[in-house]
């Protein structure tokens, strides 16, 4: 879990591996190097104001990770925006067209469920840049962690829940589209069903989409993925964890896949507002854990998104997401 108190802790200046620089950590063995990229842009800021979508934390995330000592700032690498041509490879031209000149209906925008405007649409073409990147950095340095993206939610034609365009699957059509990897597989832990996903891979064999998620939750219609597990409301850790690792292990050892895409929601939280399982800081993170140690016994390469995240205290989301980044430095450390 994040520890809050060394927030309070003065920097100091200090020698480690890492060279002499600043930071929070003391004691020099915790100051571990990350040995991944973390993507991260300042106009992933989906412009939502006071929506229940707190679009502030991607910021938020990336200053935490700093004033921890988890990352430093040579850490980081900004994406550039995906192109249209990327994007088309998952969405019809109507769709994308309407997005790009504020064109849409508006029972188009009551299903998107998120204020238009020019930002909005930035931040997600930035985002779905982001997750491509992440992909591209993970079949290089085993993990890729793109600090946006997951917006599992999105369609071919339209947009639902949050999400306006489908990064991850086209970061994997992408991959597959230059000959990098044949076979992917998604691992979707949004307390939220990933319809998008399995709507946009039916068929596909080359595609496994594995979904684990609150039943009684949006959205009402799931679309089967290849492997649902269909939780109970108030589902703790002890359950999740053993359902997680059953399906990964069957998943993995069958399908083979030459890159994992990791949907990293924080929404199972016990204290989401938009969840209903009760999972603790501690489960979320052992969760994490899990899926890094089975891809890397695998040798699988995996690509991180972070997707929801409503906890009444948005520091609680920001707070998992940042141990997201720590599970996979201590997972991916020569
Ligand atoms: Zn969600």
């Amino acid at each position: 879990m994040v520890e809050r108190e060394a927030l309070d802790e003065p920097m100091r200046r200090h020698e480690c591996r890492r060279g002499t620089h600043e930071c929070v950590r003391h004691d020099v063995n915790d100051c571990r190097d990350l040995e991944f990229k973390l993507v991260y842009h300042p106009g992933y800021d989906l412009n939502l104001g006071e929506h229940v979508f707190p679009s502030k934390k991607f910021g938020l995330i990336h200053d935490l990770l700093l004033q921890e000592g988890t990352a430093e700032p040579s850490d980081f690498v900004e994406p550039e925006p995906a192109a249209d041509e990327d994007v088309l490879l998952v969405h019809g031209l109507g769709w994308v067209e309407r997005l790009r000149t504020g064109t849409l209906t508006m029972d188009e925008l009551l299903t998107l469920e998120i204020p238009y405007s020019e930002a909005m649409i930035r931040a997600f073409w930035l985002a779905t840049g982001g997750t491509i990147l992440a992909a591209r950095n993970a079949l290089r340095d085993r993990l890729g962690f793109n600090l946006s993206g997951g917006f599992h939610h999105a369609f071919p034609d339209h947009g639902e829940g949050f999400c306006a365009i489908h990064d991850v699957a086209i970061a994997v059509l992408k991959m597959q589209k230059e000959g990098l990897v044949q076979k992917a597989m998604v691992v979707d832990c949004d307390v939220h069903h990933g319809n998008g996903t399995a709507g946009i891979f039916a068929g596909d064999n080359s595609v496994l989409t594995l979904s684990l998620h609150q039943y009684n939750n949006y959205p009402s219609e799931k679309p089967p993925s290849t492997i649902d597990i269909h939780l109970r409301d108030g589902t703790g850790d002890e359950e999740y964890l053993s359902r997680l690792r059953e399906a990964c292990h069957v998943a993995i050892e069958g399908f083979r896949p030459d890159l994992l895409m990791y949907i990293a929601g924080a929404d199972p939280y016990f204290d989401d507002q938009l969840g209903g399982l009760a999972l603790t800081m501690e489960g979320l993170m052992a969760r994490d854990r899990l899926v890094f140690e089975m891809a890397r016994s695998h040798d699988v390469p995996v690509a991180v998104t972070l997707a929801g995240g409503y906890a009444r205290n948005v520091m609680d989301t920001v707070a998992i997401h940042c141990n997201t980044v720590k599970a996979a430095r201590d997972a991916y450390h020569s």
